[in-house]
């Protein structure tokens, strides 16, 4: 995709953002087990980099999806992934929708300062029984009066515990399980929600992941996004953002473990020689080179497209399933060639080993990626698009 003046600038503003308020950070951040969101948002709010496409009449800067993808793509700067997980949380997986189909007065509430950096949001969609089929969530938002009295809980939400709102999915009607879902704007701090615990983690460690529990929460229906009825296909659509999100993220990560393996395997010598000069090394780093060429040209071509007006979701997927695999299969093969230094916390290898381990899991297995793929090429028994 043809970048302008305009795409470079914004590039270069966020990595320098990254370089002076995030990275310098990241190591205490990942000890402490979360960074702090309300501190970081509130700068980047500042500087627009929570609105990139968002409406200018809410403190968005309305740039088409083309801004948004170079935004998320150098989001993979970050060394770690918790931190910009979090992130993409706040613009790529929790506003979406709300943007889209929210009332003027719902985005004003809650999309501008979240726009703004001032309020912190995070998405609950999957829940102790219900990740993949999303369909299955048990959690209800009943109507009494001009209210909504929810009542269930949410699983592995990442900002779950330092969130002022929740995008909420929640069960609003007896219907078809497609039909009888709507998606709520949820404020933290409402009478009966508590976060249960927090979630010890195999990787994004920086980032906060929470269970929430919900007793009898009473929110006035003026916080429901759009239509009644209509959570689920919403959030399908609000997935698109996530998943291209997860793949553009990864580009950068993943070429850095592969520099930064170039550079380490270049200094350290085995049997007369640098690591790197063993053809099976520099064969397999040219491999995985090639690996993730190709899947930057899938990733960018979903963006074009999507910025053409086409339906990426076939796209978005294949990418998000390429992105998990190639994660688990580059950052492994990168770690074995630093030797015993790559199990060592000191080298960002490790994390980003642990940390791209979530990309073939959240956000919709590869096994989603695959009934979605196959549904669009007629192949899913029973179902085609
Ligand atoms: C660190 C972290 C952060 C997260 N953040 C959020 C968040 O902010 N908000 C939120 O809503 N959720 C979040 N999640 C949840 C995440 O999206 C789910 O874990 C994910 O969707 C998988 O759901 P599950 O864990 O229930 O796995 P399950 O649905 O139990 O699936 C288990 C496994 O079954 C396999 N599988 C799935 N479908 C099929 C199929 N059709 N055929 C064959 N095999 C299949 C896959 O390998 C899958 O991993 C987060 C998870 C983690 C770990």
């Amino acid at each position: 995709m043809q970048l302008t003046e305009e795409h470079i600038e914004l590039r270069r503003s966020l990595e320098k953002f990254i370089d002076h308020e995030i990275n310098p950070h990241v190591d205490d951040w990942e000890r402490e087990g979360r960074f702090p969101a309300h501190e970081l948002f509130r700068k980047m709010g500042d500087l627009g980099f929570l609105g990139i496409n968002k409406p200018e009449a809410y403190g968005g800067l309305g740039l088409d999806y083309s801004y948004a993808a170079v935004y998320c793509e150098t989001l993979g700067r970050i060394s770690c992934g918790g931190v910009p997980m979090a992130i993409g949380v706040q613009t790529e997986m929790a506003t979406p929708a709300l943007a889209r189909f929210g009332s003027d007065e719902l985005r004003e509430e809650f999309l501008a300062p979240s726009i703004a950096g001032e309020k912190v949001a995070c998405l609950g969609v999957s829940e102790v029984g219900a990740g993949s089929d999303v369909a299955s969530i048990t959690t209800t938002a009943v109507k009494d009066g001009d209210d909504y009295v929810i009542n269930g809980g949410k699983m592995w939400t990442t900002s779950g515990a330092q969130a002022d709102w929740m995008c909420l999915l929640a069960n609003t009607g007896d219907g078809a399980p497609h039909r009888n879902k709507s998606l709520l704007c949820l404020p933290m701090k409402t009478r009966g929600v508590t976060v249960a615990r927090t979630l010890d983690k195999l990787g994004m460690r920086s980032s906060d992941t929470a269970q929430i529990h919900f007793e009898n929460v009473r929110i006035p229906q003026r916080f429901r996004i759009g239509e009644e009825g209509m959570g689920f296909t919403y959030q399908m659509a609000q997935f698109q953002e996530e998943r291209m999100y997860a793949a553009l993220s990864s580009l950068i990560f993943m070429q850095d473990s592969i520099d930064e393996t170039i550079a380490y395997t270049r200094e350290r010598r085995i049997f007369g020689k640098p690591v790197l000069d063993h053809q099976a090394v520099h064969f397999r780093l040219a491999e995985l080179q090639t690996e993730l060429e190709s899947l930057r040209a899938l990733t960018w071509d979903a963006v074009e497209r999507y910025c053409g007006g086409e339906d990426m979701t076939k796209l978005a997927s294949m990418a998000k399933l390429k992105s998990g695999r190639l994660s688990r299969e580059l950052n492994d093969a990168c770690l074995q060639y630093w030797g015993g230094m790559g199990f060592m916390e000191e080298n960002h290898i490790v994390r980003r080993f642990r940390d791209g381990r979530l990309a073939s899991i959240g956000g919709g297995a590869d096994e989603v990626m695959l009934s979605i793929i196959s549904k669009y090429m007629g192949t899913l028994p029973g179902r085609s698009v």
